[in-house]
Order: structure tokens, then C-alpha cells, then sequence
């Protein structure tokens, strides 16, 4: 079976689950109110079109992420959501063949813009991937590794803060703080990956982008990484890619619905998932095509 499909559950579950959720939850932050100010809108995408070769793989994306949220992007196999979210911290720039047309900004600077640094721009916008990646060092050194580049700590002291207060952050702390001098790569799969979330809060990014960060996981480490994720937005934006709908459901309060390359509708999760407007979006959500 596809592995897209395996994930799929009818839209009444899912519409359980958005109202079960804020049942359980009384005290769940709630979406800004129609009276209240627009929020803000900390990345955007206009006219956005990537090519690979020949190949055209976006075309003409419009996609606004607010600030402090969880936007999620989904769709079937090779729509495209991986390609969109490497736009946003210029990672395609890396790959051969590459090209890209249109609009991408962090607070309404164009990040494609030549006076803008690279470098400076991925502390900006950190992400997180498929596969847990540490770096083959100490747990410690893993954490320290971004804030030593770009000299955020001032003394040792002041890097020992940067990395505890990230793998507390990151839920990671108590399970690892005996042992910091281990290499990271001797965790277990959900523990690598929050030290990957460890390691990219470090250098304090204003956005966190993540690429299907809970696929190589079990469904305990699973679910640790949605409650952190959920946790995580009080203080960043994040941009997530899952081709599992029930953790989009879980974890975002904006969907974004991906298809050959198109984006084919967005609107808050719980609109997507409970009354789709375009057929695509119905038809890949009640698991009619993956
Ligand atoms: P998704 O993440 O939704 O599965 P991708 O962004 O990986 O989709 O891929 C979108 C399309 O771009 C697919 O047709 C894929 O084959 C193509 N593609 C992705 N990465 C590359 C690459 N490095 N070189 C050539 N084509 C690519
Ligand atoms: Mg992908």
C-alpha cells in the first residue's frame, strides 16, 4: 500500500478529533477572533514557481505563514511540499538545475534579495528533517555547533546556558543531562530528533521549517514531538510537512493542500479537514487518491 494511504482515516474521525481536541482542552489558545487585529504575517510567498531543468515543480504558489503558528503542507508524493519548503530558507539553491521565479519574504524582505546573507538568513529560518541527522559529536557539541558559528555565546558559561536552555526546550534535557559528552548519534530515533530541534532552537531562529519530521518515528517519540511542536510555536513560526492528516489536524492551526505542483486551497485546519471547498482537497482527505 502507498504509504500516503496508510494514513488516511474518514473525515468524521478527523473532525472528531479537531472537536474532541478543544473539548479536552478548555484552556487551548484560541484563533484570533474576527474583532481582533489580523495576524501577523511573518513568511509569504507570491508567484512563486521552481523548476528543476526543464521540469516545472511549483507553479505560482501564494502562501502567506503567520507568526507564531503552525502552518501545515500537505498533499500526495511529488506535489511538491518539500521542494515549497526549501524555497523558504533557500536550501534549493544548493541543488544543480534548480531555478526560482517569484516572491518569498521574512517580514516583507525578499530573501532572494542580494544584500541578504545566506548564512545569516538559515539561523533565521532553521529546519528540521525526514530523518533524525545529528552530527557525529557529542550531544553537547551537536547544540553548541550553531551557537559557536556564528559566536552567539560570549564565554563558556554562556554556551553551557545556550545549550541546556535548548534541550530543555526541546524536552530533551532530563533525559540527557548526565550524559552531554555522549556522542548524539547513541540516542534513541524520537530523542535524536528532538536534538535536532534542540540544535536548531540554539541559535534562536524566527522560523522553524519541518519536512515530514515524525515519519522515521515511532508513535510514542511521535507524539512527543507534537506536543513539543505545539509547545514550540509560542515563541516560533513554524512550517511543517506531514503526509500524515491526523498530526497536520494535531499540530496546525493553518493547512495548506498541495497537489501536482499547484497549491489548490488553504484555510485554517479545521476548515480543511471538516469543509473543504475544492474537490482535490475532499478527494485526497477522505483518502480518494494518496
Ligand atoms: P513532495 O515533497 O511533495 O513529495 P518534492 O518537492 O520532493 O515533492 O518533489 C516535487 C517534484 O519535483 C517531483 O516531481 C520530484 O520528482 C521533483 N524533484 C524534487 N527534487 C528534485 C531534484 N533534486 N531534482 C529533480 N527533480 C526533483
Ligand atoms: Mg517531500
Amino acid at each position: 500500500m502507498n504509504r500516503e494511504a496508510a494514513n488516511i482515516s474518514e473525515p468524521n474521525l478527523l473532525k472528531n478529533q479537531i472537536a474532541g481536541t478543544r473539548a479536552q482542552n478548555p484552556d487551548a489558545r484560541e484563533e484570533p477572533s474576527a474583532q481582533s487585529a489580523e495576524p501577523n504575517i511573518k513568511m509569504s510567498t507570491k508567484g512563486l514557481k521552481v523548476f528543476y531543468g526543464d521540469k516545472q515543480a511549483l507553479f505560482d504558489i501564494a502562501l502567506d505563514m503567520e507568526e507564531k503558528s503552525v502552518t501545515a503542507l500537505i498533499g500526495p508524493s511529488g506535489c511538491g511540499k518539500s521542494t515549497f519548503l526549501r524555497c523558504l530558507n533557500r536550501m534549493n539553491d544548493t541543488i544543480d538545475g534548480c531555478a526560482i521565479d517569484g516572491n518569498v519574504t521574512i517580514d516583507g524582505q525578499d530573501i532572494y534579495d542580494s544584500v541578504l546573507d545566506v548564512v545569516e538568513l538559515r539561523a533565521r529560518i532553521g529546519m528540521v528533517f525526514q530523518k533524525p541527522n545529528p552530527f557525529p559529536k557529542s550531544i553537547y557539541d551537536n547544540v553548541a555547533y550553531g551557537p559557536r558559528i556564528h559566536g552567539l555565546a560570549h564565554n563558556q558559561k554562556d554556551l553551557n546556558s545556550i545549550v541546556r536552555g535548548s534541550l530543555e526546550r526541546a524536552g530533551l534535557l532530563k533525559e540527557v543531562e548526565d550524559r552531554l559528552d555522549e556522542p548524539g548519534t547513541g540516542l534513541s530515533g524520537g530523542q535524536q530528533q528532538r536534538l535536532c530541534i534542540a540544535r536548531a532552537i540554539a541559535v534562536s531562529p524566527e522560523v522553524i521549517l519541518m519536512d515530514e519530521p515524525c515519519s522515521a518515528l515511532d508513535p510514542i517519540a511521535t507524539a512527543h514531538i507534537e506536543e513539543l511542536i505545539d509547545e514550540l510555536r509560542t515563541n516560533f513560526t513554524i512550517v511543517i510537512v506531514t503526509h500524515n492528516m491526523q498530526q497536520a489536524a494535531r499540530v496546525s492551526q493553518k493547512t495548506a493542500f498541495f497537489h501536482l505542483g499547484k497549491l489548490v486551497e488553504t484555510n485554517t485546519t479545521e476548515e480543511i479537514f471538516t469543509s473543504p471547498r475544492d474537490e482535490r482537497t475532499q478527494g485526497y482527505i477522505t483518502g480518494r487518491y494518496g
